[in-house]
């Protein structure tokens, strides 16, 4: 815990190579970066756990295509940091040997990305077929072997809004208790590069999420949430916004191969979303992030509406 009572989580990007080719991936205009060596992210392991790192959220690109990534995991536990967490396109969890390889390795948590309740949905965004395929077998490799700590995320673009109920049943029948719905980040990559075939409006995405966090509800699911959005368009759930709940319990830290940022929460809040004069008098206000800056120069504000 930090002076504030927060714990440090610390987001370990290994690099920017990955196996699927997702259109709306923050990361598209990064491919070609170096990846960072075993010997740094090694060194990095360490000295997440001198800063008193809680959590480390190991991520690409795809961490779980680099051959060094169990040695990774395995150092981070050796060392005693208490969750060692890493976000997947799922991919290589469909070989069950490796599978059984990375659970060894002592993680305690993976995050699967789902972009689409089918394959159809989920591989036309990922543009790699056979996708959804290998992440489904994935799931079900780590259940069979009784790994049960499995989360869920979902970029919310235009092409899968309306697929968001079908993607909760989806979910709810893998049992999965963590999920966040996080709305398109259009501020850099693939959604930046192609706004207007992927960013939905907030107005229209918005209904579409707040179902699927109402069936999650339904099924018992209540930890379900989502992220990067407006607070107006969420206002009775709002026990279930990401950015409230990880303002309360994370300083997080980005350490990626060409940036570094010690507070990721709250630069993000000031630099990449903005309320607007639309905002003003609206009793949500200081808990709001409002929407992103380019959400914002394409499509206006409209849509925000002070809560009163
Ligand atoms: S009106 Fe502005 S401050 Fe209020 S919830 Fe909407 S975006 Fe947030």
């Amino acid at each position: 815990m930090n002076k504030d009572g927060k714990m440090l989580k610390v987001v370990l990007f290994t690099g920017y190579a990955c196996n699927n080719n997702c259109v709306f991936c923050i990361d598209a205009d990064k491919r070609a970066l170096p990846e960072k060596t075993t010997g740094q992210l090694l060194k990095e392991v360490l000295k997440a756990k001198h800063k008193g790192a809680y959590i480390l959220e190991i991520i690409g690109g795809e961490a779980t295509i680099r051959p060094d990534f169990i040695r990774i995991v395995a150092a981070a536990k050796k060392l005693g940091i208490p969750q060692v967490t890493c976000a997947t396109n799922g991919r290589v969890f469909a070989d069950p040997a490796a599978a059984k390889k990375i659970m060894a390795s002592g993680i305690d948590s993976v995050i699967f990305s789902v972009h689409g309740p089918d394959a159809a949905t989920h591989d036309a965004l990922t543009r790699a077929p056979g996708s959804f395929a290998q992440l489904k077998k994935g799931m079900r490799n780590l259940r069979a072997l009784g790994f049960g700590r499995i989360s869920g995320n979902t970029t919310v673009v235009r092409q899968n809004m309306a697929a968001l109920p079908r993607l909760a049943e989806f979910y709810i029948k893998n049992r999965v208790p963590n999920v966040e719905y996080i709305f398109v980040d259009p501020n850099y990559g693939g959604a930046r590069n192609d706004f207007k075939a992927l960013v939905p409006r907030i107005s229209k995405a918005a209904p579409y999420m707040r179902r699927a966090l109402a069936l999650g509800c339904r099924a018992g699911l209540d930890q379900w949430k989502v992220r990067y959005v407006p607070l107006c368009h969420f206002k009775d759930c709002l026990g279930q916004i990401s950015e409230i709940n990880e303002r309360e319990l994370f300083l997080t830290e980005h350490w990626a191969p060409d940036f570094k940022n010690a507070d990721a929460i709250g630069s993000r809040a000031a630099v990449g979303r903005r309320k607007t004069a639309r905002c003003r008098g609206c009793r949500l206000f200081s808990a709001c992030e409002g929407i992103w800056v380019e959400y914002l120069k394409n499509f206006g504000d409209s849509e925000l509406k002070a809560v009163k």
